[in-house]
């Protein structure tokens, strides 16, 4: 694909020129597999242009990141972001050097107000990347938001992933994990609002922009806390150890949140 062009604010970039696509070869492509059953357990269409699910399934794993998968709910995230915010207060010391982390990382993220963008400036020949600019800077400077809320979402919801996704509880498929776990961090954002008098104008933000930065979100997480963070040693005050994870998920059953 050709790169946009990316000079001025986000509400001036273009998407780049094309290359001269090879149509014919793409068609075949998409015959062949056309012929095909939707890769989703249980549906019975066919598949759709060159995906490997029906056009249902396609649009719902577009904009999702799985076409099966429940979201997590605020509930059951609310408990993981607790789950952390304890484990920082047995350790200062690491408490220390993450905060001092995301402050600098906060700072590096900033993005100038006028990069901001209305559901108005939301056209076809605007760049994926510039929409996900925007909807950084609506987020730091019309939401009054920071980055370190949105990597610390990203965190709890790896530990969910953890714990409801690789367990099948919420009945994801496993070749959608990394897709769906970005596009959740990145859905953080929303989408694209504008509120007139009583009046909210509003576009949606597509899964592929909220994958962008939700792979960003991810991938600081990880750096910042570490790639085992949910492994992490934890003893309860009965003198049971165990890990981060086990320890949520007795939260999660105490909270009535997770059955087995
Ligand atoms: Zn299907």
């Amino acid at each position: 694909m050709a790169s946009p062009v990316t000079r001025g604010h986000p509400r001036d970039w273009r998407v780049g020129v094309q290359a001269p696509d090879n149509g014919a070869q793409l068609r075949r492509r998409q015959i062949i597999n056309e012929r095909k059953p939707c890769s989703c357990p249980g549906c019975d269409r066919r598949r759709s242009g060159v995906s490997r699910y029906c056009g249902h399934h396609r649009d719902a794993a577009s904009s999702r990141g799985d076409p099966l998968a429940r979201l997590p709910s605020r509930n059951e995230l609310a408990i993981f972001r607790h789950a952390i915010a304890v484990y920082l207060q047995t350790d200062a010391k690491l408490a220390q050097r993450i905060a001092g982390d995301l402050r600098s990382l906060e700072r590096r993220m900033a993005q100038p107000p006028a990069f901001c963008l209305s559901p108005s400036d939301i056209h076809k020949g605007l760049p994926q990347i510039a929409k996900a600019k925007g909807l950084l800077a609506n987020w730091q400077h019309r939401d009054r938001r920071t980055y370190t809320e949105a990597v610390t979402n990203a965190l709890a919801l790896s530990g969910w992933m953890e714990v409801y996704y690789d367990t099948g509880h919420v009945g994801g498929l496993w070749e959608n994990r990394k897709a769906f776990l970005t596009t959740r961090a990145g859905a953080l954002l929303g989408d694209f609002r504008k509120t007139i008098g009583r009046t909210t104008l509003r576009k949606e933000a597509s899964g592929a922009t909220h994958r962008l930065f939700g792979r960003d979100f991810v991938h600081h997480a990880k750096t910042i806390y570490g790639q085992d963070f949910w492994f992490s040693p934890v003893s309860t005050n009965d003198g049971q150890s165990l890990t981060l994870r086990d320890y949520t998920r007795m939260a999660l059953k105490a909270a009535g949140l997770l059955s087995c």
